[in-house]
């Protein structure tokens, strides 16, 4: 009540200088009474306009924007507008606070590597970031209250969200075509949903290819235990001559063998894959590996092939001797086991004009058809099945190769033409090599690299 008390004071006090002032100027006009009346009368009048006035320019600035201050009038008006004003900072302020903790939660789910889509109560698109968008090929602006059903169209989505019941993922293919999602519904709110989808297309695929790795390994196990078991029938049932007993025996061992064999090729894949990266600072000469790798494919080979081998420099190489020599081997024996007898094989290491290192093997063999090159590093992959396991081939050697070339930074090529033979050249970076004399000049090189560009195709 002090405003009124306040306000009565000011028109009080107002009415008594009006009047005072009416009663000196009506005295000098001899009517003292209604000089004052008439001075009470016109001081309250001014006070009525002013306080219109005032009253008039707050509403003014209430109408509009109020970005700037509110009018700063003394009295009444002007403790009131002083009130609105700070009132609505705050509120300004409040709603700015709520704003940036809405961007950055909003900024968050952007953030999310799995796609966020958020339905109002009548399914329609609320907001989605931008994988949720790429996930469904919406456009989060234009698509938005958009009915969810009328833009992805999936049967399996339509039906999911029909059911109402989310216990489950549901997983369909994407709707670009390109893979498959799986999306999870939340309820929230009153009626909201939040749908929460995930691009499954790779781990789909790792899962199909254990699948098939898993049906390819009992295959090849179970073809030379299906062998051996035979052969223990037929030992144990029949009267066999020293002959054929040393026959059957011979055969057995040469299925152990194989099997031995991709055996010891899947533990070298499994340590491949499950250990890190070979130490960069372990340094193994390639003079020592190379010999290694001679000695064992000139014994394979038995002097059926014309085997040379070209070394220029003292190089040393960072990483597993173990790996690196695997690697070697595999190439060197598969141009020993595809090349028929009297064929040629070089093995090779220079230094090419980046300052990178390769090795090459090179063999007249059959040559690989364009085809077949993308796929010889997949597991089990065989160009010819029946010429691998007669050599004793795995389908493991190439896969094994590219892991090994992979972890020490380089890479695998392999340029090949049916009828003119193989070159298999594994590649490792300059900053894996290191020489104990002077770097060769790759310019004396450069010639030679020229000549084997073209149709190399680099295995995947
Ligand atoms: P495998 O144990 O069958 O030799 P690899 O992974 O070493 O398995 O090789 C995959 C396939 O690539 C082989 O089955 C063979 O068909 C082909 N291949 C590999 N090296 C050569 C080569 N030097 N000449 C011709 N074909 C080759």
């Amino acid at each position: 009540m002090s405003w009124l008390l306040s306000r009565l004071l000011v028109g009080v006090a107002a009415m008594l200088a009006g009047g005072l002032l009416g009663y000196f100027v009506g005295s000098s006009l001899r009517a003292p009474v209604l000089g004052a009346l008439l001075g009470a009368v016109v001081a309250v009048a001014l006070l009525v306009v002013l306080d219109t006035i005032r009253g008039m320019r707050l509403i003014a600035w209430l109408r509009g924007t109020q970005e700037a201050d509110a009018p700063r009038d003394a009295g009444f008006w002007g403790e009131i507008g002083y009130r609105v004003e700070r009132s609505i900072r705050l509120r300004e302020r409040l709603a700015g606070q709520e704003q940036a903790r809405l961007s950055r939660f909003l900024d968050a789910m952007e953030a999310s590597p799995n796609g966020v889509l958020m339905l109002d109560v009548n399914e329609q698109i609320d907001w989605c970031n931008s994988v949720a968008a790429a996930h469904f090929g919406l456009d989060p602006q234009r698509d938005r209250l958009q009915h969810i059903t009328n833009l992805v169209r999936a049967p399996a989505f339509v039906a999911y969200l029909q059911t109402g019941v989310f216990k489950e993922p549901v997983q369909f293919p994407d709707p670009r075509g390109r893979g498959t999602l799986s999306v999870l519904v939340r309820d929230y709110g009153e009626g909201r949903k939040l749908v929460l989808s995930q691009d499954i297309t790779e781990r789909e695929r790792a899962d199909a290819m254990r699948r098939d790795f898993v049906a390819n390994v009992s295959h090849e196990i179970r073809t030379p235990l299906t062998v051996l078991s035979g052969f223990i029938e037929t030992m144990a049932s029949l009267p066999l001559t020293e002959v054929e007993r040393k026959r059957v025996l011979l055969l057995m061992s040469q299925q152990t063998q194989r099997m031995q064999s991709l055996v010891a090729d899947l533990l070298t894949l499994a340590q491949l894959e499950g250990s890190p990266r070979p130490a960069a600072d372990r340094w193994v000469a390639v003079d020592k590996l190379l010999r290694q790798v001679e000695v064992d494919a000139r014994a394979l080979s038995m002097g059926r092939h014309a085997l040379t081998l070209n070394s220029d420099d003292a190089a040393q190489i960072a990483g597993a001797e173990t790996e690196l020599l695997s690697a070697l081997t595999n190439l060197a024996n598969n141009a020993v086991r595809y090349t028929s007898e009297g064929g040629r094989i070089d093995i090779a290491w220079r230094v090419l004009p980046n300052g990178s290192g390769e090795f090459t093997v090179k063999d007249t063999g059959p040559g690989i058809e364009r085809e077949h090159i993308a796929r010889l590093t997949e597991r089990f992959y065989r160009v010819d099945g029946s010429r691998s396991r007669d050599t004793g081939g795995t389908g493991l050697g190439l896969s094994i190769v590219k892991h090994v070339v992979q972890r020490h930074g380089g890479e695998l090529n392999v340029q090949s033409e049916p009828g003119k033979g193989s070159t298999f050249r594994l590649v490792f970076p300059a900053a894996r090599l290191r020489y104990l004399e002077p770097a060769p000049d790759p310019r004396r090189q450069g010639e030679a690299l020229t000549a084997v560009r073209g149709s190399t195709a680099e295995t995947r």
